[in-house]
């Protein structure tokens, strides 16, 4: 599933080419994916010129021309596809129409932006520019990780009498958006704090020393994704997925990587989501 650095991988990789372009024609092959696509979508995006690209959390967010701006979210197996234009240093020819492409756009210049989605848990949606943020998957949305307004101050605070395990609430989007399983188990591994651990006996400086933890942890996966982007091999022209080095995610049964530690990662199972740690020095 993809994640808040693989988004943000997606959003650059798409911004050389619909940054700026008029999308010439949109094709929209079903009624919708989790939700119904709004109404005439195809008819309101063609002729639209994408005036910007930007992302909140896991959503994708074009503002067009035309005052309306289009959400996207990939879901749990989204895929953005990129042909008849240059991508780093290759060039992908259009594919031939597969299943599970849901919606094509032809971009002046000649791209074409591909939305495949197999499980059909992505979701596009049109609304204002003006009250984008009051969307209602937007408007539930805690500050951006990587953002001014979230800091130790904030963290320590909404963490403070909070009796639920720390890894449940740093995965709440009410308390800090976009952050997943996969990171929270990251950073907390880095932070040395146990993910059952009650958010509220935290201490203020423990909890506030999640936040650049939480910053390098994101920058990190980030910067990985953009050398995916500007070392393209990959043969379709796919977005947005790249090979992660995982510290203790997924290593069950594996050495700790923390210096000197000798301890073996552990999982187990929290809100039905694996949490994978360390016995040894996350305390
Ligand atoms: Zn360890």
């Amino acid at each position: 599933m993809p994640e808040l650095p693989e988004v943000e991988t997606v959003r650059r990789g798409l911004e050389p080419v619909l940054t700026g372009g008029r999308i010439l024609s949109a094709r929209v092959n079903r009624e919708g994916l989790r939700w119904p696509f709004p109404e005439g979508m195809a008819d309101r995006l063609t002729g639209a010129r994408v005036d910007a690209l930007r992302r909140r959390s896991k959503y994708i967010l074009a503002d067009l021309s035309t005052g309306e701006t289009l959400l996207i979210h990939l879901g749990m197996s989204g895929r953005m596809l990129i042909s008849g234009a240059q991508l780093g240093g290759f060039h992908h020819d259009h594919p031939a129409p597969a299943k599970h492409d849901h919606v094509v756009l032809e971009v002046e210049g000649g791209a074409r932006v591909t939305f495949n989605d197999a499980r059909r848990f992505g979701a596009m949606d049109l609304m204002p520019t003006a009250t984008a943020g009051a969307h209602p998957l937007l408007a539930v949305l805690g500050p951006e990780p990587l953002g001014n307004a979230f800091d130790g101050d904030y963290l320590a605070a909404r963490l403070k009498g909070r009796r639920t395990p720390v890894k449940a609430a740093l995965l709440d989007q009410h308390i800090v958006a976009g952050l997943g399983n996969i990171y929270v188990c990251e950073v907390l591994w880095r932070a040395h704090i146990a993910p059952a651990r009650l958010a509220g006996d935290l201490s203020p400086d423990e909890a506030a020393g999640l936040v650049p933890l939480i910053r390098e942890v994101l920058t990190e996966a980030i910067d990985a994704g953009g050398s995916s982007l500007k070392d393209y091999r990959q043969a379709d022209g796919e977005l947005g997925y790249f090979q992660h080095s995982f510290r203790v995610y997924d290593r069950e049964g594996q050495n700790c990587l923390a210096p000197g530690c000798t301890g073996t990662v552990a999982r187990i199972v929290q809100s039905g989501r694996s949490s994978f740690f360390c016995p040894h020095c996350q305390g």
